[in-house]
């Protein structure tokens, strides 16, 4: 935890609103529906987690905006 990291929602996602009630501070509502990053770089969170791994479909990612590294998904 701690880290800052950039994220992303992929166009896969199906719009179901489980990132968006998990952490919304960090996703809102395109005007497509689907989901889409407020503000980046985020502050790595319990949130952010919970949102990215209950995400359906898999849509979000995350990298370590010092490092590159991909957080999310893990290998
Ligand atoms: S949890 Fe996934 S599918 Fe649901 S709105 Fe967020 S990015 Fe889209």
């Amino acid at each position: 935890m701690g880290r800052s990291l950039e994220v992303a929602v992929a166009p896969s996602c199906i719009s179901s609103g489980y990132c968006r009630n998990s952490a919304p501070d960090v996703f809102g509502q395109g005007p497509d529906r689907r989901s889409t990053v407020t503000s980046n770089p985020v502050a790595e969170s319990e949130s952010l987690w919970e949102a990215m791994e209950g995400c359906p479909v898999e849509a979000i990612s995350a990298k370590d905006t010092v490092t590159g590294d991909v957080v999310f998904p893990e290998e």
